[in-house]
């Protein structure tokens, strides 16, 4: 449990609980993506994995826009799923490998990821809808959109990386 605890008595509560949860999700893929981005052999892919910091470091931008205009400071609560999915990404970095063994399993740790943003974003923005927020909506689309793009071309980088991987 999280000391800072909130109570939660509607939707608008269960939102704020979910904002702030994706945020300890992107501050986590903050630190974890620059390091997979070294770890990784393609440079599409490296490229890829450094694109989506930019991206991500947009992300939390963007959330604390929306909290900023909840009146509620960001952070407090850790995701521990978010936590599972680095930690699996980070044992992909340091496993014995060829590289492009190892970049297929980057890439299999980072649609994890992404997988599980999208579902948060997804869940967000019909909130943001039902609460009436406008501008949140326009937000949270922005990311999900983010996050589906980045999904999709690690579909297209698995391609031909998997093949690789095949020897
Ligand atoms: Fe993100
Ligand atoms: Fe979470
Ligand atoms: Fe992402």
């Amino acid at each position: 449990m999280t000391p800072m605890s909130i109570q939660m008595t509607d939707l608008q509560d269960l939102y704020l609980e979910q904002l702030q949860d994706v945020y300890s999700a992107e501050q986590q893929l903050l630190e974890a993506l620059p390091r997979m981005a070294q770890a990784a052999s393609s440079a599409e892919l490296r490229q890829g994995f450094e694109l989506h910091t930019q991206q991500t470091q947009e992300q939390l931008r963007r959330l604390e826009q929306i909290f900023e205009a909840l009146g509620q400071p960001p952070g407090g609560k850790t995701c521990q799923a978010m936590r599972g999915l680095v930690a699996e990404g980070q044992e992909m970095t340091e496993k014995k490998a060829n590289p492009a063994v190892r970049d297929a399993g980057l890439i299999a740790a980072a649609q994890r990821a992404e997988h599980y943003e999208i579902a948060a974003y997804g869940t967000l923005r019909t909130y943001a809808e039902l609460l009436g927020r406008t501008q949140d909506v326009q937000l949270l689309q922005a990311s999900e959109d983010e996050e589906k793009a980045t999904d999709q071309k690690l579909t297209g980088l698995a391609r031909s990386i998997n093949m690789e991987a095949l020897g």
